[in-house]
């Protein structure tokens, strides 16, 4: 014997299945659900509904903005504190992306039916930019750590090339939301 209820006005009846007809509201068997206990229906809520491409994208679409935001403030205050937190969120974000991507060419298999379209051949093309690049300035910040203190080629170039991930972690958001807004899952599609 177990609970159901009805999502539309919560009646609860108990029985093997749900009812044809809710007694309270009308509507039919489908929109009654299982009445489990609250963790399990979170659990089951967060596989249903929680993308991990979506989580992990957010690490460093916020770590390179600040990053680039405490490069500047290492310019203005002449305070290596500033640089080496910038270098920190650098590598926080290298470790990041390569998840980012893979997730996210893993959604477009599964939710998208690995769909041929100029939006996912540009997202998959600009997140590989953003994967290479991102190692690139950790590689070249690692091996030459006063880079920021030595030549001002250098010092313009490192911060170049972070206002570059910037602008492409941006670039992948705003595909991203186009591609929620705008295309319907194969999921989704009933
Ligand atoms: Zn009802």
């Amino acid at each position: 014997m177990s609970r159901w209820r009805c999502v539309v006005c919560d009646y609860i009846h108990e029985g093997e299945g749900p009812p044809e007809i809710c007694p309270r509201c009308g509507v039919d068997a489908s929109l009654f659900v299982r009445v489990e206990s609250p963790l399990r229906e979170l659990v089951r809520e967060f596989r249903e509904i929680v993308v991990p491409h979506v989580v992990l994208s957010h690490f460093p679409a916020a770590l390179l903005p600040v990053a680039a935001l405490f490069l500047a403030l290492a310019m203005i205050f002449d305070d290596p504190f500033f640089e080496k937190a910038a270098y920190a969120m650098l590598c926080l974000s290298a470790l990041s992306v390569p998840a980012v991507w893979f997730t996210g060419f893993s959604d477009w298999r599964r939710l998208y039916r690995a769909k041929i379209a100029p939006v996912f051949q540009l997202k998959k093309a600009l997140g590989l930019l953003l994967v290479a690049l991102c190692w690139v300035a950790v590689v070249w910040r690692f091996f030459d750590t006063d880079l920021w203190y030595e030549v001002l080629w250098k010092k313009s170039l490192y911060g170049l090339l972070i206002m570059a991930l910037v602008a492409l972690v941006t670039l992948l958001g705003h595909y991203g939301a186009k591609i929620v807004h705008l295309w319907p899952t194969e999921k989704g599609k009933k």
